[in-house]
């Protein structure tokens, strides 16, 4: 069965950081990232690959939950970095490209379990733009000589990012041309063609709901055990924030 659990409404176990904006700069064109610091944040602790649940600005004066990955930390420096994907005018976008020093904004975590999975001989990560902030991060942070395969679904050549990495790592950005980001085969096609290497491989299947079950489902047809495979739906057409866990 599949299960869309909404993000429950309260999360009473994750900390709460009051963040002040550093700074914001741009990425890449349709990627914007903010620079976020706290006093405490020398007990922040987390693992490449989760998120923080942040209360972003609504346009009634409310606040609302948007999950976004930890791109980067520099625990020394008191530095968190947040890439936000540009993909409307909604409201996290809209935050971060209005984002200055000395805004502040409240959020939860860390959270997620789309983490580092130690004990696989090779790993497989897919995702769309809104999962490039995990897909790398967890790349970068992999020991030396991990064997990973990336299938990271972008609008074109322009949203492409470098990463530097001590893995045996090959990522393959695989471009949109002009199609809408959204429930798609692109992906899945890719990944019918990919071919398993020896040993044990660890799937972390993120981003658009429906193309990340429709991936598990592939990959269990292909002899993934669910203990194997990490998913989980981070954005869906017509869903306000939160995010959807993908188990069948
Ligand atoms: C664990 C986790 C980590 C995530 N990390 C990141 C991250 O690092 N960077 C990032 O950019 N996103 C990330 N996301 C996705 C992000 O939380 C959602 O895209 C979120 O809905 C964006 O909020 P919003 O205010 O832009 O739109 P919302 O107000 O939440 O949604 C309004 C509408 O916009 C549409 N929509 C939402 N997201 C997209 C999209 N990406 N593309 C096209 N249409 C969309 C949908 O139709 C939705 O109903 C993550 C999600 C999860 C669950």
């Amino acid at each position: 069965m599949t299960t869309f659990a909404s993000t429950p409404p309260r999360r009473p176990n994750l900390p709460e950081w009051k963040f002040t904006v550093v700074e914001s700069l741009d990425v890449a064109p349709r990627m914007r990232r903010v620079v976020l610091t706290a006093d405490n944040l020398d007990t922040f602790d987390y693992k490449p690959g989760q998120a923080l649940v942040m209360q972003v600005p609504l346009a009634d004066g409310e606040t609302g939950r948007r999950d976004y990955t930890i791109r980067s930390f520099d625990k020394a420096a008191k530095r968190l970095a947040v890439d936000f994907v540009l993909h409307g005018t909604t409201p996290a976008p809209t935050w971060a490209c209005n984002a200055k020093a000395g805004d502040e904004i409240v959020a939860r975590g860390p959270r997620g379990r789309t983490v580092f999975n130690p004990s696989a001989d090779w790993h497989v990560l897919c995702g769309d733009e809104t999962c490039i902030p995990a897909i790398l991060h967890i790349i970068e942070d992999m020991p030396a000589g991990t064997r990973a395969f990336a299938f990271i679904e972008v609008s074109g050549a322009e949203d492409e990012q470098e990463l530097t990495t001590q893995a045996d790592a090959k990522i393959e950005w695989i471009h949109r041309n002009g199609v809408h980001a959204g429930p798609s085969s692109i992906m899945l096609d890719r990944i019918a063609g990919f071919e398993f290497p020896e040993g044990d491989g660890y799937a972390y299947l993120i981003g658009e709901t429906s193309n990340v079950r429709a991936q598990r489902h592939h990959l269990i047809g292909r002899g993934f055990t669910r203990d194997r495979i990490s998913s989980e739906g981070y954005w869906r057409p017509g869903r306000i924030g939160g995010h959807d866990h993908v188990e069948d």
